[in-house]
């Protein structure tokens, strides 16, 4: 009887692979796999989920200012009013409607983006290992799991080496849990099946091979149906703070409201008409449209930095970017190219650049040279490909050229020394060691790593003798002067037969062989981005596990540091440093080398703590802490581990640092866009509500009603204020300091500039509703004209602000937003006030030319005080 997924982790490994008809050496065969796949599906959880449409929809009427227009509405129903209350709710209908398009729209395409990531997995298929995209795994699959890799979907362990598994996302345990391939009870809860490894937990440390019993939706994940909706999260704290303080306002605005509608009958207006005034006040003065507003403009950032290969995870790195002032990025692969080649080999006591060596050239009958390189070769997870050429590690595929340069045979040494076990790199122990057969064991690591286990090195005829420490170290150091990255190498014996390799057997008492070192060069764009984020103010500092002395060569040829002079230090002398010393040192260091994970972390937060705005790359299983302390935590979208991209708040789908630069730069956009925003959108309240106030308690006439001021903020939002989040990017944005971080987004500059308008705005609307009553018209007209004033002055004032204007005329194509949602502002005006329904409506009426003549003055004032209100903000 076959065995039920379900019940994997209480059969024995070999026979639930053998149950699931699967080798455990060779895996399925890929035919089968292919079957397979068709008739399981892929092994991916559907996304989306979610409340339904009509319940999100709904959810955008969940605001207090809705819920007063609603009651609005039904109040006008009771006094008879049938058509106004249609208006007024139709009116909230569009309104919710807009903001139900703009948020849902932002949401699929945060959530797209975060899907387009791949996650790639080892599986064994017919012998062969290969990498595969995760969602083509099937039951059956034999799957290697290494530190930092997500797990892919449900696996009964058949192999374990050390392996430690992260399982907090399932068993809501933070500790990690040691597994082995043990069978456990039947009935044993999820946290103590140790032969298992579930999908979506991270692997924290060891390595391990298992068979995939479930996926996609049968696997222990799928089943939890919350965890399915992969909702995202469009709250971050600019959007909560502007909700607050939409809230705060209609508090007050409410009150305000209330004592209009008194003062009113007091003064012995009519109740209906003050009714009216007070809920206009209500509807003028409150920006609901900001949230929805301040949603699209990040989304649109979003996008644009997609565009430049910046994956955003998270919606509030958006903000944060634009206020970025230290960028600590890593060195390899994110400055440099990572493609490595190996320059010169040290080893018996010369150096022997590598073109020297090849078949017939007599620098060849160096033993220890050849035995440096042998070990570069054996000691070395790279391989060659059918399709890429040289796979693994570009530290390793540079070794495995240089033995091949120097015509040595993959194939035929791995024949003459099979392995038998190994020890993986881990950057923290900057080691890795193989075991061959014939009890030989190579290591290769870093200088201080290797050496410390050494006690004699070789020498020219293959012969050993004392190690001479202070010689290497000097060759060494010179050799990271040039730039280069140094692998040192030596030979040990495991004595016995031993068939596995403990650390312990590297602990010490092995034989040196060499050094090999190897250039990367920088990436010539990340030296142009590291030159911009200089002129911007913004500090670039070096974070590598590799040795000072090359960290500070590639430095000083990336242009870091200042006036050509890098200040560097090494991780350890962070150590036991009290806080202040530690803000010191963080402050004025350009590269830190040698650096652990924790050590990143404390960088992370002294650096914090001097108010900086900390943007940090990780790769590392043991990064994710230092990650989630930055304000934007940036991993690789191609290297690196799952562990450190679940961590971050950005990916970068390059590697590259350029890219870094870019979504800084994008950042800076959406944070001039959303204050262009709020400079437009805040006036249009604040001067209807100031005309309301003080018609009611000057007793005047109200310039606008109720309905009509509803009109104006749709058209307001609609077309005026959304062109304004497409606003393109300004020339020299990244010539200038970075806004500090403190500075909240409505600053004392935008304050002024705010009422300054709004002032005009309330002339506008007063001045001309006064000129036409004086003139003869009657109120619908007077009404018209001052809407119509007031919009031909927004239109002025749109203008002014957007960045067409600051370009000049002959690059409006640059703005078709802009372009289009004036256009339709305009088609919008002219029926409002024209077309005979619309005059029903809104109590409006057709205008005649001089009329019309009258409200462009307005546009024509506004055009000075615009330019006014501008300086006032710079
Ligand atoms: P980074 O990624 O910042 O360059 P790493 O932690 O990868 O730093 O490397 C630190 C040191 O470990 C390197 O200087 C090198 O000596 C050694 N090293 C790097 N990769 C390997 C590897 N695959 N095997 C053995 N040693 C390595
Ligand atoms: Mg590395």
């Amino acid at each position: 009887m076959p065995i039920p997924f379900a019940e994997a982790h209480s059969h024995q490994a070999s026979l639930v692979a053998a149950d699931l008809g699967s080798h455990p050496e060779q895996g399925l065969s890929d035919l089968e796999a292919k079957q397979r796949l068709l008739s399981y599906g892929a092994n991916a959880l559907e996304a989306g989920g979610g409340p339904p449409v009509w319940r999100r929809f709904l959810g955008q009427f969940h605001d207090p200012l809705l819920y007063t227009l609603l009651v609005v509405g039904a109040i006008k129903l009771l006094l008879h009013e049938p058509g106004e209350a249609l208006v007024i709710w139709s009116v909230t209908l569009i309104n919710a409607t807009i903001g139900y398009i703009q948020e849902s729209k932002a949401e699929t395409a945060i959530a797209a983006l975060a899907r387009s990531v791949r996650t790639e997995v080892e599986v064994v298929r017919e012998g062969r290992r290969q990498r595969l995209v995760s969602e083509q795994l099937v039951p059956g699959d034999l799957v290697c799991l290494e530190a930092g890799n997500k797990v892919p979907a449900d696996l009964r362990l058949l192999q374990t080496r050390n392996l430690q598994l992260d399982e907090s996302s399932l068993t809501g345990e933070s500790l990690p849990a040691a597994k082995n391939s043990e069978a456990v009870a039947a009935a044993s809860p999820l946290a103590e099946r140790v032969g298992m490894a579930y999908a979506g937990c991270f692997v924290s440390g060891g390595q391990g091979q298992g068979v995939v019993v479930a996926t996609g939706a049968t696997t222990e994940v799928g089943q939890i149906s919350d965890s399915l909706q992969k909702q995202v999260n469009l709250s971050t704290p600019l959007t909560r703070k502007i909700r607050r303080f939409s809230q705060t306002l209609l508090h007050v605005v409410l009150v305000l409201a209330g004592l209009t509608f008194l003062v009113g009958i007091l003064r012995g207006r009519g109740a209906a008409e003050m009714f009216d005034g007070a809920v206009a006040l209500a509807v003028g003065a409150i920006p609901e449209e900001l949230p929805a507003i301040v949603t699209i403009t990040l989304a649109i950032g979003v996008n644009r930095m997609a565009l430049r290969n910046a994956i955003i995870r998270k919606l509030p790195a958006v903000e944060a970017l634009g206020s970025t002032t230290v960028i600590c990025s890593d060195k390899t692969g994110t400055l440099t190219q990572n493609r490595m080649t190996v320059q010169e080999i040290y080893a018996g006591g010369a150096l022997v650049p590598l073109e020297a060596l090849g078949p017939g050239n007599e620098a060849a009958a160096n033993v220890a040279v050849h035995e440096t390189l042998l070990a570069g070769l054996l000691c070395n997870d790279a391989r060659p490909s059918q399709r890429d050429g040289l796979v693994g590690d570009p530290t390793e595929t540079a070794l495995l050229q240089a033995a091949q340069t120097a015509g040595l045979d993959r194939q035929l040494a791995l024949e003459a020394h099979p392995r038998r076990d190994a020890i993986p790199f881990e950057s923290e122990q900057q080691y890795m060691a193989t075991l061959h057969g014939g009890n030989r064991i190579l290591i290769k690591g870093s200088a201080e790593a290797v050496l410390a286990r050494c006690s004699r090195q070789l020498r020219p005829d293959g012969q050993a003798e004392p190690l001479d420490v202070v010689a290497i170290e000097a060759a060494v150091t010179a050799m990271a002067v040039r730039g280069q990255r140094v692998l040192a190498f030596a030979i040990g014996s495991s004595g016995n037969q031993a068939q596995q390799l403990h650390p312990e057997l590297v602990e010490g008492g092995l034989d040196f062989l060499g050094l090999q070192g190897m250039i990367d060069p920088p990436r010539p764009e990340a030296v142009a981005a590291v030159a911009a984020c200089q002129q911007a103010g913004v500090t670039v500092k070096m974070i590598t596990g590799d040795h000072l002395e090359t960290a500070r060569t590639i430095a000083l040829q990336l242009g870091l540091g200042k006036n050509g002079r890098v200040r560097a230090i090494e991780g350890r002398d962070l150590d036991q440093r009290s806080d202040d010393e530690l803000s010191q040192i963080a402050r004025d260091s350009d590269v830190f080398a040698r650096v652990a994970p924790a050590q990143k972390l404390a960088l992370v937060r002294a650096l914090q703590r001097q108010g900086e705005v900390v943007a940090m790359t990780g790769d590392g299983v043991n990064d994710a802490p230092a990650l989630k302390q930055a304000d934007i935590g940036i991993a690789m979208g191609r290297g690196g581990t799952e562990v450190a991209r679940e961590a971050a708040d950005m990916l970068l789908t390059d590697d590259n640092f350029a890219t870094i630069e870019a979504a800084v730069e994008e950042g800076r956009v959406v944070y001039l866009n959303l204050r262009k925003a709020l400079a437009f959108v805040l006036p249009v309240n604040g001067s209807a509500s100031m005309t309301i106030l003080l018609g009611a308690v000057l007793g005047l006439e109200l310039p606008v009603t109720a309905l009509q001021v509803l009109w104006l903020n749709m058209v307001c939002s609609l077309s005026l204020s959304v062109p304004l989040a497409f606003e393109p990017r300004p020339p020299g944005l990244m010539r200038q300091p970075p806004r500090p971080p403190a500075q909240p987004l409505l600053n004392r500059g935008l304050v002024r500039k705010v009422l300054l308008v709004s002032v005009f705005y309330w002339c506008f609307i007063f001045g001309v509703f006064l000129w036409a009553r004086s003139h003869g018209s009657n109120l619908a007209q007077a009404r018209t004209m001052a809407i119509q004033a007031l919009v031909l002055a927004q239109i002025a004032y749109l203008v002014s602000i957007s960045q067409a204007s600051k370009m000049g005329w002959r690059h409006w194509h640059q703005s078709p937003w802009l372009a289009a949602g004036i256009a339709l502002a305009v088609v919008l005006q002219l029926s409002f006030s024209q077309l005979g329904w619309m005059n029903r409506f809104f109590a409006t009426a057709p205008l005649e030319p001089q009329q019309w003549l009258v409200c462009g003055i307005a546009l024509l004032v506004m055009v000075p005080v615009a330019w006014l209100a501008e300086r006032l903000d710079s």
